[in-house]
């Protein structure tokens, strides 16, 4: 990553050819798992890191890639990309896509199935993954976890690991029906395929437009239920600043106004009640 993305895609290239040595040289590297954050040379051989070392320790390479100003890490991994292919093409490509990561300095991406076609079957995965679409990172496709992500029936776990899927979502919308949610969470844990879940009951979310609070209160706006808002803020240290108590006094205020039961620890009888009497005329 850095001012010349570009250039690290010719850096990808050249460890896919897996010939000769590469010498990144003057680069920072930050690498969190080995602990380093410092500037430090690295040779590349074989496609592979050979060497890391501090500048100008290491000697002999076919070719140099000069590195300073630059920040060198190991290849980023997105777990959550919406690529264009298959089906709409004319707006992103898998290679243009995949270029884009690069030049960001991802180097794995894991691919949504919610795409036009739905990517729901093992032909879909396979193409996906076809050296003929051009990709320059790795593309992990996850696959539809019910048939055309319509929530009925369950798309084939088996054969789609097989092909290459690395899990199943119908990200875009919840898997809604409980029984199907099971029946993918256990086939999923049988088989170690993860199944990744759109997390939002869009029965509760129709026509909602704010995050529930005060404020929705107020204007008037159908609020989305959410309980982001109240979140734990434990690590608040000590316990008797003001910040600690603005905290304290925003979320009674909250927990009032909405009717939504704060776990803060507080446990008011007047917050319980009002949200108990909330549940009972199903406001939401
Ligand atoms: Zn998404």
């Amino acid at each position: 990553m850095g001012r010349r993305g570009w250039e690290t895609g010719a850096i990808m290239g050249h460890d896919k050819s897996n010939s000769g040595s590469l010498l990144i040289k003057g680069g920072h590297l930050i690498d969190p798992a080995a602990k380093i954050d410092a500037l430090m040379d690295i040779l590349i051989e074989g496609g592979r890191v050979a060497d890391v070392a501090p500048p100008h320790k290491i000697k002999g390479a076919d070719e140099k890639f000069d590195a300073r100003g630059l920040i060198v890490a190991p290849g980023f991994i997105d777990l959550h990309v919406h690529l264009r292919e298959p089906g709409q093409s004319y707006k992103e490509t898998i290679a243009s896509g995949t270029a884009a990561a690069a030049a960001g300095g991802f180097t794995s991406v894991c691919t949504m199935p919610n795409t036009v076609p739905v990517v729901d079957s093992v032909e879909w995965v396979q193409w996906l993954r076809s050296p003929e679409r051009g990709a320059v990172v790795n593309v992990f496709p996850i696959a539809a976890a019910t048939r055309a992500s319509k929530g009925g029936a369950l798309t084939d776990f088996r054969s789609l690991q097989r092909a290459g899927a690395v899990a199943v979502t119908d990200d875009g919308k919840p898997i809604l029906e409980d029984d199907i949610m099971r029946a993918a969470l256990v086939l999923g844990s049988e088989l170690h395929f993860p199944v990744v879940q759109h997390a939002e009951d869009t029965r509760l979310t129709e026509n909602c437009s704010m995050h529930a609070g005060a404020r929705a209160f107020r204007l008037r706006i159908t609020p989305r239920v959410g309980l982001a808002d109240l979140a734990r803020l434990d690590p608040i240290q000590p316990r008797h600043t003001l910040e600690y108590h603005l905290v304290i006094r925003r979320r009674e205020t909250l927990a009032k106004v909405s009717g939504e039961w704060d776990d803060l620890g507080l446990r008011r009888r007047g917050q319980k009640n009002a949200y108990r009497e909330r549940r009972r005329q199903a406001v939401w």
